[in-house]
């Protein structure tokens, strides 16, 4: 039922108590009649006592009965009397009593029929007032933060023990706890506590997270919002936004502010495009005058997260605001093992499943991913009606989030089975016989997301840095696929399309970011500038001559094109080769890594590959 219905409920309710206990008042023992039936009472001689009050008379019958009459206002009983020709003897033996209206019940009949219908107004419109309020209509209260407010003993409490991996974040993040929990203790040293901490991680790192662990641990008020939520609705508002929410918290120190995204309004000023770039500077302002404007040791701690560090606008990261940085690394493999634990806890597994071998076959993965990974599992094990996750599942599922669902319904004919299982032979042989490329995992002619195979590979290890040579036999691993079509089939599909991009991408950042072509030397060519609102690279600001964008055009060119041949002369070379990989997708549409290794019957570059 919702609010509207129980309200209007509500008042029907009322309105019958109401109407029930006026009929109670009314309900009396006597008998309404008229004026003239109790003169002819009077003269009938069967009238023991006449009582007036105000305009109605009363009168007690002979049999203890009494009956009611109204009589004119103006008039009074004994001209009531003669008017009725009642004999005077008989009017002299029935005693008169005369009463005073009482004050009350004469108020009451004059005042309460125009003050019901005025109360009953007023009721009704608080009731829709509450209701506005309750139902928090953004609309009346748009000046406020409209930030959540957690106290850390709610009931789905987070602790760091609910964050794995993350060691030094966690290890920082504890002091400020401390900070929040003894601050005496600090002061009594004379060591300031930090006023802001800065979260900073890729997507899906954890930062939220950590951050509600933060308050959870410290039982302290947690004022969550958003820096989208700043800018949301009505321009003009950021500010007073911020203003609000740095009142309410200061009255509820010790506190913890926490602004999550900062970078939606945190961006470097000066940049913008379009018209909301007022506001953001506005409400970047007024954080910065609120953070500015509070003793260091108020108790209030502001913390930020960001996945975009480099985008921040340098006032913020000045010295006493957010001093405090916190990095959120990657996982690396035994950090992806206790992430999958801590989502394993509430499903139920097989015996066979090892999550050391899934956090293995992972690199790369965020803690969302792995969040992600698991559920996964678990919605196809429900589906499959499983009491249990079994561990081949759980690595379809890994594909399942790399790559987007399988689309089994996608019908290729004949003809395009054919190019796309030389083409995915095409990319796995190339990087089967390249010495740096990752091992073949899997190669599918099943659709996946938009690409109509695909070739799974993956690291053996994590990587922070890879060197040229990696990224040239990437791109030659890229161009397989294109090779494979012209050297088979003699012409190219669409099909190579993302392969190109991904190619002249990686050549593209080569030359003009890392430094890795000797005709251009170690410098970057370029400064991307993001566009605000689509958060991604699409202006480039040009500090290069034109002499130089033809070298760098001609750079990759050849780049890919050295790619290129490195792959048209690994699948020429091994023509039997490709062709057994190829026909045996087609009949199986998957090979594993076992069966792919069975297959091609050549050793892998690396030696390494082999296990
Ligand atoms: P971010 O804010 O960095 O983008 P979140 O904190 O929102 O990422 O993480 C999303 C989800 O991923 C979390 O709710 C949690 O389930 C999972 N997750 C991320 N990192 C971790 C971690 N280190 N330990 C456990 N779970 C994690
Ligand atoms: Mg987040
Ligand atoms: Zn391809």
């Amino acid at each position: 039922m919702n609010q509207t219905t129980k309200t209007i409920l509500m008042f029907v309710g009322a309105l019958i108590l109401v109407g029930v206990a006026l009929s109670f008042v009314s309900l009396n023992t006597t008998e309404k009649v008229n004026i003239t039936t109790i003169a002819q009472d009077i003269q009938d001689g069967k009238v023991k006592s006449i009582t007036v009050e105000g305009s109605t008379v009363t009168a007690t019958l002979s049999d203890d009965k009494k009956v009611q009459a109204d009589k004119e206002a103006n008039e009074t009983f004994s001209e009531i009397i003669k008017n009725y020709n009642v004999d005077a003897d008989k009017a002299r033996n029935v005693p008169v009593e005369i009463k005073d209206q009482s004050g009350f019940a004469y108020w009451a009949g004059a005042i309460l029929p125009t003050a019901i219908p005025l109360l009953l107004v007023i009721a009704i419109m608080w009731f829709f007032f509450r209701q506005v309020q309750g139902q928090n209509n953004k609309a009346m209260m748009f000046g406020q933060s409209g930030a959540r407010e957690t106290r850390g003993d709610t009931k789905d409490k987070v602790t760091f023990t609910d964050v794995a991996g993350v060691r030094e974040a966690k290890e920082e993040l504890t002091e400020i706890v401390e900070f929040l929990k003894h601050p005496d203790k600090f002061t009594a040293l004379g060591a300031k506590i930090p006023k802001g901490v800065l979260l900073m991680g890729g997507p899906g790192t954890g930062k939220t997270l950590l951050a509600r662990a933060v308050a959870g641990e410290a039982d302290v008020p947690f004022f969550h919002i958003s820096g989208s939520e700043f800018v949301e609705m009505f321009v003009g508002v950021g500010a007073s936004r911020v203003r609000d929410l740095f009142t309410k918290a200061k009255k509820s120190a010790p506190c913890i502010i926490f602004i999550d995204d900062i970078d939606a309004v945190g961006r470097q000023r000066g940049s913008g495009l379009g018209g909301s770039h007022d506001e953001r500077e506005q409400t970047l302002n007024q954080i910065l005058v609120e953070m500015d404007g509070f003793e260091p040791n108020s108790g209030v701690i502001v913390m930020a997260a960001t996945n975009r560090p480099d985008v921040l606008d340098p006032a913020l990261l000045r010295p006493g605001r957010f001093d405090r940085r916190v990095v959120l690394d990657p996982p690396d493999i035994n950090d992806r093992e206790a992430i999958l634990k801590i989502h394993a806890k509430t499903k139920p597994l097989a015996k066979d499943v090892s999550l050391r071998r899934l956090a293995e076959r992972t690199p790369g993965f965020s803690g969302a991913d792995l969040a992600n990974l698991m559920n996964e599992g678990a919605i196809m094990a429900a589906r499959l009606n499983l009491k249990e996750i079994p561990q081949q599942i759980l690595l379809d599922s890994i594909e399942k989030v790399l790559l987007g669902p399988e689309r089994r319904s996608h019908v290729m004919n004949d003809d395009e089975r054919k190019v796309t299982a030389y083409h995915e032979a095409g990319h796995a042989l190339v990087a089967h016989l390249l010495p740096h490329a990752d091992p073949v995992q899997k190669v599918s002619i099943i659709s996946r997301g938009r690409a109509a195979g695909y070739t799974l590979k993956m690291p053996l290890e994590d990587r922070t840095s890879r060197t040229s040579e990696e990224y040239k036999e990437d791109i030659a691993v890229a161009m397989g696929g294109y090779a494979a079509e012209q050297i088979f089939f003699g012409d190219i599909t669409t099909g190579a399309t993302q392969d190109m991009k991904n190619a002249t991408h990686t050549a593209r950042s080569m030359v003009t970011q890392w430094g890795m072509s000797e005709k251009l030397g170690p410098r970057t060519y370029g400064e991307h500038e993001d566009m605000i609102f689509l958060g991604r690279e699409i202006h480039e600001n040009r500090d290069y001559s034109d002499d130089k964008a033809v070298v760098i055009d001609a750079e990759i060119d050849r780049l890919i094109k050295e790619g290129l041949d490195k792959a048209k002369h690994l699948i020429t070379k091994h023509k039997e080769a490709m062709e057994r990989v190829g026909e045996k997708l087609l009949a199986q549409e998957t090979l594993e890594r076992e069966e792919f290794l069975n297959t091609i019957g050549l050793p892998p570059a690396n030696e390494k590959n082999l296990i």
